[in-house]
């Protein structure tokens, strides 16, 4: 049982292939982020034609380093959404086109079910219910995850994703982009006690909301520069990861605890953060919860995490047709 996986969400053109659902044994991923930098963030336009001029090497790439052949894969999975129309569409032409041709069983994966599922990579015994909290570059979700393909939204951010607010903020920071990592590098160095920002609790609600802390933190700049004061840029990024932290851990921390789940799950680009990482390992910890992390090379886009979340819905017996399409904002449905 061989899954050849493609992802082409965004600006990563990736494909892979899994043994038995669980096993990876190639994710490759090629990223065109140094093509999108100059610009400040992702060009669609652009994205789409990258991922065309990629993808079939990419995907041979993928079968060379698995040590396999086009007659050992068993199956396709393929992100069909959400993400940008016009990458999504090259992923699922191509995945459309080897399912016919080979006649092998095609499935569409929800991408955030994909980053989600990365945590289920090289582990066949997490076991039901759990707790997902999904913090990525356009999602911010709190998920109880039921059963295979069954999961119910218990909160979400109300404006921005806690991966775009890492996002905007180091581009006003003048740090560059992806913003993510390069927060949490600087931030080392800050001292997140020399500026004081705002967290919103939204009091008895598991939703969140970023974009006051970014204008909080965007005023403090532009008032700075009026007044030609120098503004210490790694103290303020720590500041910002320390608000965004905060919030993040006290809000799982309490769905876990009304939720009496044994096991935590953390999903999406931001879970690559190491802070972020410990510290809502600790916080769990103390309330006798365990958090399951992806390795860090699972937490931002890669098609090992499709792979995966195509394999349970393979099982089920679930397949798509040639009508199978992308679809830029396809909702995460409760079934
Ligand atoms: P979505 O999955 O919601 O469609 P996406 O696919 O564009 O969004 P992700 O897969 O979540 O994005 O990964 C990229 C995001 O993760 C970016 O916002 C990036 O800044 C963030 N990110 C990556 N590494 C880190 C890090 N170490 N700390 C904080 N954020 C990070
Ligand atoms: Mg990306
Ligand atoms: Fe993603």
């Amino acid at each position: 049982n061989l899954i050849l996986a493609i992802e082409t969400s965004c600006d990563e053109t990736s494909a892979a292939v899994i043994a038995e659902g669980h096993k990876v044994l190639s994710n490759v991923i090629a990223s065109q982020i140094t093509t999108h930098q100059i610009f400040g963030g992702v060009v669609p336009e652009i994205a789409s034609r990258k991922h065309m001029e990629s993808i079939t090497a990419v995907v041979d790439r993928a079968l060379q380093e698995a040590q396999c052949t086009w007659s050992d894969i068993t199956a396709i999975a393929v992100t069909k959404g959400p993400g940008l129309v016009g990458a999504l569409l090259v992923g699922v032409a191509y995945a459309k086109g080897v399912a016919m041709a080979r006649e092998i069983p095609l499935v569409g994966v929800h991408h955030i079910e994909g980053h989600i599922y990365a945590n289920f990579l090289q582990k066949p015994q997490l076991e039901f219910p759990l707790l997902c909290l999904v913090v990525s570059g356009g999602h911010t979700h709190l998920i109880h995850l039921i059963d295979h393909g069954k999961m119910k939204i218990i909160g979400s951010t109300r404006d921005d994703a806690a991966g775009e607010a890492y996002d905007k903020i180091a581009r006003a920071l003048g740090l560059g982009y992806p913003g993510g990592p390069l927060i949490e590098k600087i931030a080392q160095e800050g001292d997140p006690a020399r500026y004081d920002l705002p967290r919103a609790w939204l009091k008895d609600s598991y939703d969140f909301s970023f974009s006051g802390l970014k204008s909080a933190v965007l005023n403090m700049l532009n008032r700075a520069k009026l007044k030609g004061e120098e503004i210490d840029k790694a103290s303020l990024a720590a500041a910002f990861q320390n608000s965004v932290v905060d919030v993040l851990v006290e809000k799982t921390c309490d769905a876990a605890k009304e939720l009496q789940v044994p096991t935590v799950l953390l999903a999406g680009g931001v879970a690559a953060n190491n802070y972020l990482r410990q510290r809502l390992q600790k916080a769990l910890q103390g309330q006798g919860q365990e958090l399951i992390v992806p390795p860090l090379e699972l937490c931002t886009d890669n098609a090992a995490m499709i792979g995966c979340a195509g394999y349970y819905r393979l099982q089920k017996g679930e397949r798509a047709g040639s009508d199978l399409n992308g679809q830029a904002n396809l909702p995460l449905t409760d079934s």
